[in-house]
């Protein structure tokens, strides 16, 4: 990262951010300015060092507030679920309660949903053995009493067939869990998450090491029943039915859960549809596979509501928080998960040393204070400066058809896609377009001649993200307007020297 950093000349180091701008040192010591529209990778719904977050964090240490108390009463944890199951109340229009594990970053939050949900997998697979198990037992009985026999091919002997059936099940209760996931999806790099994440480049290389994914084209939710009967394996049970016992199939619990973005945001800011979320969501309950949303990226405001899946009416059984959990201070998550499928043995088999920590906890009420003020007006500012965004950008499209593709996103949430360039005339432009980095080139000479921070989503890297804070000015986007004119003015006349110089 350094080099390609060095490449584009833009290894600066910043020493102060305030907002949406942060600042480094030119060779005199003065502070340049730079707009931040990466906002830290999505972290920073309320900008750098916002001041209530910043008052927060001072006046915990200043009281010299605990901030590791492991093992005791937490209560400003609980209140922070109490306030996200209001917000559930409200965006979803649900009573049920959602319970939250806490963790430290965004994969671990996903590392809780992945084994929070094979926990639950184990525990039903384990009720299922034990319903066959009693029905074994019956059978046995009823055949030894001389009131039912064996109508199966093991020549009336209920111990053979009572073997057979708990060697299949051996077998097929030791398979692994299959987690589904969405093509173009994100969800970490951690061992278990990078599992679940779809660029190939990141997740291959680990395949041994945890459970693995099947991916659904978000366009065909329909895969979903396909993979089902690819995947499908049967349990072996006896039923006793008027004086015979019988091999019956019970379908085993292969599915563990469908993890999805609804925007998808290093996958190039991709949503997906009401539309499509329905079809997924009927797909999987019909496997009685429970759906993680990872709201990540897209949670905490950005989008114009506090939960990117309200807007598109999609209620999970679990959410993943991180990134503005925090308020771009502290590194903290959360995992929700449906009252209707939390197991509660699970909070003592997942702990973390600094999950809950009475700090990131204090952070994390002042965003929702922040966030919840005066009705939600931070969720309507979302909507009403993202509007404003992609107004300029559609009016940049029209203007440059040839080199600007479309704008996707919601709110503060916005991916502009560049056309693939690898047909250009000049050499330099073309090859970088070839290598796919012309992303990563438009965004060093925005740092550069216009100190306009942004850079490429992770696996779709010709589409730049815009994810500022919710208190972007009009004058930030008139800069962002005058530089993105410019690249695009240069782009259309192939002036390379522009970014890579002479
Ligand atoms: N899920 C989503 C949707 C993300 O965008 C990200 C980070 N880009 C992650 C998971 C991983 O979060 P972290 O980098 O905090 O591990």
């Amino acid at each position: 990262m350094q080099d390609l950093l060095t490449l584009l000349g833009i290894d600066v180091e910043y020493v102060r951010g305030e907002g949406n701008t942060l600042y480094f040192l030119d060779e005199t010591g003065h502070e340049v300015p730079v707009i931040d529209y990466a906002g830290g990778y999505g972290a920073l719904v309320l900008g750098h060092n916002h001041p209530e977050v910043v008052a927060t964090v001072e006046s915990f240490l200043r009281d010299r507030r605990p901030v590791l108390g492991q093992a005791s009463r937490q209560p400003a944890a609980g209140r922070v679920v109490a306030r996200l199951n209001d917000i559930v109340r409200r965006e979803f229009d649900t009573a049920e309660p959602y319970y939250g594990v806490f963790s430290n970053s965004g994969a671990e939050s996903v590392e809780v949903a992945l084994k929070h949900a094979e926990f639950d997998r184990q525990l039903r697979l384990r009720a299922l053995l034990e319903e066959i198990a009693e029905h074994v037992e019956q059978a046995r009985e009823a055949v030894r009493a001389g009131t039912a026999v064996v109508s199966d091919g093991t020549d009336g002997d209920v111990e053979a067939l009572a073997e057979r059936v708990r060697a299949a099940n051996s077998a097929v209760a030791a398979r692994p869990p299959v987690f589904l996931a969405l093509e173009g999806s994100f969800h970490g790099k951690l061992v278990g998450s990078v599992q679940l994440t779809h660029n190939p480049a990141y997740r291959t290389p680990f395949g041994a090491m945890a459970a693995q994914a099947r991916f659904v084209p978000v366009d065909q939710p329909e895969a979903i029943t396909k993979i089902a009967q690819e995947e499908r394996a049967v349990l072996l049970d006896l039923r006793l039915k008027d004086g015979r016992v019988s091999v019956v199939e019970r379908d085993f619990p292969q599915f563990a859960a469908l993890f999805m973005e609804v925007i998808q945001g290093e996958g190039g800011i991709k949503e997906v549809t009401e539309q499509q979320a329905r079809r997924i969501r009927q797909a999987c309950a019909a496997l009685d596979c429970p759906i993680v949303v990872d709201e990540i990226q897209s949670g905490m405001g950005r989008t114009g509501a506090f939960f990117a899946s309200s807007l598109i009416g999609l209620r999970a059984d679990y959410y993943t928080l991180a990134k503005g959990l925090g308020g771009g201070i502290a590194k903290t998550a959360l995992t929700l998960i449906r009252g209707g499928r939390f197991r509660r043995e699970f909070g003592l088999v997942h702990t973390s040393t600094f999950a809950k920590d009475g700090l990131s906890l204090a952070v994390t009420h002042t965003v929702l204070d922040v966030l919840e003020d005066r009705d939600g007006q931070a969720y309507r500012q979302a909507a009403e400066r993202g509007a404003r965004l992609v107004d300029l950008f559609r009016s940049l499209i029209k203007a440059h058809p040839e080199v600007l593709k479309e704008v996707r996103g919601k709110g503060l949430m916005l991916g502009l896609e560049f056309r693939d360039l690898s047909g250009a005339t000049a050499p330099r432009l073309r090859e970088a377009a070839r290598s796919d980095l012309l992303g990563y080139v438009v965004a060093g000479y925005l740092l550069r001649a216009h100190r306009i921070r942004t850079f490429p989503t992770a696996s779709a890297v010709n589409t730049l993200r815009f994810e500022p804070s919710i208190y972007l000015t009009d004058g930030e986007i008139d800069a962002l307007e005058r530089a993105l004119r410019d690249v695009c003015a240069r782009l259309d006349d192939q002036d390379e020297e522009a970014f890579f110089g002479p």
